[in-house]
């Protein structure tokens, strides 16, 4: 049997079982559906598209996968180059893993191996944000913040190696004071702290931190997994304020293959970059640099600039702010949008039981978690389509 995510399999609700996708429909064997969460938040520009299962296609009828070590590809070489060209500043450094949470790993163990290269070994500790998500290992554990992992951290004692603070800049500055000569990184998902509740805060705090990593030498990373390829509004958190190490992988393929990378800067790749071999970063997920998922990738970052996405996120959240502009309920906490993301926190989380088979029942696909009640929909929506998902937000409360 299948053991489901995220699920206490006893009393789990049956999963509607898909046949068909396309654009930003899921089918049922007698149900179309808007997929309004867009598997994950990855699969931007909707289901099959066709240039996409044409760039996997092209590529299986060559070879679909060979390993990184020793070898090395077409597929992976241009992806590699266009991240360089397309990611800002002097992110040109890419490390290709299987998953988000695996290039959150590396990204943390560049960050340390990155000061014991250099002898420095006060610095054990990462500065991370309190409600914060980066994945499912056990590193990405300890840095995140989400009570369904608090049971870890009850087993091994809270850690002596990651302080968590709120995302305000006083906290920040203290947390600096008080550690910055034991830091080694800061990571942070700029901006919009998805899993954690899709909690947004100010590009002010993003300034501050850089200012403070340069100050006292610490690396930030940016945890773009979930921010990154525009749905904050902006392509990447990283153009506004630049970190050393860059994390993406959702939609780094358009969703169509998971996949992930870590990009790193010109002065994180020159920490490795020596006549000591113990000094090289020691990892190789075996799927690392997949061709299959590198096609996908490289048509996935073509349409972005091909099909003006930014300027589709832009329509998004106008649609989503005039729609939103005059409802609410007393059962609201808060209404939150940022580019191609809008919340509706409620107070209590039993408001939103029953939501699912309600919009499954007006033809959207929705996945409310927590207290939050949200919509981040394919890029490629139409207005009409993204009208529909918000209004059977809103009907909800109107029952
Ligand atoms: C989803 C997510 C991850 C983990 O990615 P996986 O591919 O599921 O391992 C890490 N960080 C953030 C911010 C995410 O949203």
């Amino acid at each position: 049997m299948i053991w489901y995510p995220y699920e206490q399999m006893k009393g789990m609700k049956a999963p509607y079982q898909i046949v068909d996708a396309e654009g930003v429909y899921l089918y049922t064997k007698n149900r179309k559906l808007i997929d309004s969460v867009a598997s994950w938040w990855s699969v931007i520009h909707g289901y099959k598209h066709p240039e996409l299962n044409q760039a996997i296609l092209e590529q299986a009828e060559r070879f679909s996968h060979v390993m990184l070590g020793g070898l090395t590809h077409v597929p992976v070489q241009r992806l590699a180059e266009k991240l360089e060209q397309f990611l800002p500043g002097d992110l040109n450094h890419i490390f290709f893993s299987d998953s988000g949470s695996v290039a959150v790993e590396v990204a943390l163990k560049m960050a340390l191996q990155f000061y014991r290269n250099r002898g420095e070994k006060r610095r054990t500790m990462v500065l991370a944000l309190e409600h914060a998500y980066h994945g499912d290992t056990f590193k990405a554990m300890e840095v995140g913040d989400d009570a369904d992992y608090h049971f870890v951290m009850e087993a091994y004692g809270p850690s002596a190696y990651v302080k968590h603070i709120p995302t305000q800049i006083e906290a920040l500055e203290e947390a600096f004071e008080k550690y910055h000569d034991r830091l080694h990184a800061m990571i942070v998902e700029p901006l919009l702290q998805a899993a954690g509740g899709m909690r947004m805060y100010e590009v002010s705090f993003l300034r501050r931190a850089r200012e403070l990593c340069d100050q006292y030498e610490v690396l930030l990373i940016f945890d773009e997994v979930a921010t990154g390829f525009g749905r904050t509004g902006h392509r990447f958190a990283a153009d506004l304020v630049l970190p050393d190490i860059l994390v993406l992988g959702k939609a780094l393929t358009g969703g169509y293959i998971g996949h992930a990378v870590t990009v790193a800067n010109q002065k994180v790749f020159d920490g490795f970059y020596d006549d000591h071999a113990e000094h090289a970063l020691m990892h190789g997920p075996t799927f690392a640099g997949n061709a299959l998922a590198c096609s996908a990738a490289l048509k996935s970052i073509e349409l972005f600039e091909t099909q003006k996405e930014m300027e589709k996120i832009k329509r998004i959240e106008e649609i989503t702010r005039r729609e939103m502009m005059d409802f609410s309920d007393p059962r609201i906490q808060e209404i939150r949008m940022m580019g191609g993301c809008v919340c509706i926190e409620v107070k209590d989380a039993m408001t939103l039981k029953g939501y699912q088979q309600f919009a499954y029942e007006r033809g959207v696909f929705s996945r409310p978690f927590l207290q939050c009640l949200y919509a981040m929909v394919p890029y490629v929506i139409g207005e009409e389509e993204l009208v529909q998902v918000l209004d059977t937000m809103k009907a909800w409360f109107a029952r």
